[in-house]
């Protein structure tokens, strides 16, 4: 097995190929390991806010439960940089967990090591246990490029990977949060399993056939709606996305690095000045494929973004000393009729401060306009994050074809980049 002479940089994601899933599989009398995304929110008193992650892990879970597979859970949760900390301990992801299969949860106090091991091995068909935080070992999210060019990163990054592949017969990925990234329970665990079944769970065959055919065969209009702070963490996503929809509708503060570049003043908006260029390349390119872009005419301006500043409405130029922080209702109205005819849609990110009301009105605008397209027979994609938040707000998640569990993952998969840990999974 010479999984270190892999090049991640070079392998060919065929994302459009069909994984195979757990349902393609006979999990009876074997050890199954599945990394799920139990990232929960948590209060200060590790309570979970939010089990909306653990409830949509539940169908991979009881598929291998009640094929006779012994299933061994693992996650991440928050960011422990490398160390225990009991803030960030999964224990109450296993409780909640217990209580939503009716049945105990075996809980293994580390990942890695004597106790786990013991107990994997000790586990019966239809048992469940969860292992603890991968992330308290530094050794889960050593960057493979890392390791590749040190040969202790990459040892100790094999060594970690090697106690968790040698617990199980079966991988399984449904974590699609982090399927964007090349951490060892992601890539080096089933690489290390090669030979044995590495399969994807319904979670992420779900996220692979949305997006997948959002990209490869859209009903048309394709339109994307593009939002948020920062224009440089959407150039990628806008590159990729010229050529393949048929309009870019964008709000945000990152209208506003296109909007100076196009002459306009923008007062004090948050603009990336070093992006002001690239920022006009794309809108030629974008005219150039025939690609409709669609930025703000008017937008709601204060002084000062604070709770309960007073507003106002300024229409093409904004005045020196205000700054924009939400999109205008010319702009809203617009958005919605270049919204209502899509036959695909994504969206990735709020069109102003929706945090802080009534800087929320054009993103409340945008949500309702997607849910109504998709009503009318449009696939709607939420790239997880902000846009995602703003959809649970107002109640609309049942209107929405697919809201994604991962922000930065559905955005990179938007973006064309390669996700090396599918790639190495069984096709069917
Ligand atoms: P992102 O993480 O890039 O999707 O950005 C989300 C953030 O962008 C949210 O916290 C919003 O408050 C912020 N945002 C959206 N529009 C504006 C704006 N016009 N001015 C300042 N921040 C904004």
């Amino acid at each position: 097995m010479d999984f270190q002479s892999n090049d991640i940089e070079v392998l060919e994601v065929k994302q459009k190929m069909a994984k195979k899933t757990v349902a393609d599989i006979d999990v009876k009398g074997k050890k199954v390991l599945m990394r799920c995304d139990f990232n929960v929110p948590l209060d200060d008193n590790c309570n979970i806010t939010s089990d909306d992650r653990i409830v949509k892990a539940l169908p991979t879970i009881k598929k291998i439960l009640e094929g006779g597979g012994s299933l061994i859970l693992m996650s991440h949760l928050g960011r422990p940089k490398g160390q225990r900390d009991d803030k960030m301990s999964l224990a109450p992801v296993a409780k909640r967990l217990s209580e939503l299969l009716e049945q105990q949860v075996i809980f293994a106090d580390d990942c890695i090591g004597p106790e786990p091991k013991q107990k994997a091995q000790a586990l019966k068909p239809g048992d469940c246990m969860l292992l603890e935080n991968l992330r308290f070992h530094k050794e889960e999210t050593i960057k493979d490029k890392a390791a590749k060019e040190d040969a202790q990163l990459r040892q100790a990054k094999d060594d970690f990977a090697k106690e968790l592949a040698d617990m199980a017969d079966i991988y399984v990925d449904d974590a699609f949060g982090t399927a964007h990234r090349d951490n060892a329970s992601m890539y080096t665990v089933p690489m290390m399993m090669e030979g044995k079944p590495r399969v994807i769970g319904f979670l992420i065959e779900k996220e692979l056939k949305f997006m997948g055919e959002a990209l490869s065969n859209p009903g048309r209009p394709f339109v994307a709606i593009l939002g948020g702070a920062k224009v440089s963490d959407k150039i990628g996503v806008i590159e990729n996305l010229i050529g393949k929809v048929d309009r870019i509708i964008i709000g945000g503060a990152m209208a506003y690095t296109f909007l100076k570049g196009n002459g306009k003043s923008i007062g004090k908006s948050l603009c990336e000045n070093d992006y002001i260029d690239k920022g006009q390349k794309l809108l030629k390119q974008a005219a150039d494929a025939e690609c409709e872009v669609v930025l703000p005419v008017d937008h709601h301006v204060v002084r000062e973004l604070k709770p309960g500043v007073q507003y106002r409405t300024a229409v093409g130029d904004i005045d020196p000393g205000f700054q924009a922080v939400d999109i205008g209702p010319i702009a809203a109205q617009t958005y919605k009729e270049k919204i209502a005819d899509a036959k695909t849609i994504v969206w990735n990110g709020p069109m102003g401060v929706f945090e802080i009301p009534p800087f929320d009105v054009g993103t409340k605008a945008v949500a309702l306009a997607v849910a109504d397209a998709t009503d009318k027979g449009a696939t709607s994609i939420i790239g997880g994050g902000d846009s995602a938040s703003a959809v649970n707000m107002l109640g609309l998640e049942d209107r929405i074809s697919h809201i994604s569990t991962g922000g930065g993952a559905s955005l990179e998969f938007l973006e064309g980049k390669k996700f090396v840990c599918l790639e190495i999974l069984d096709e069917k």
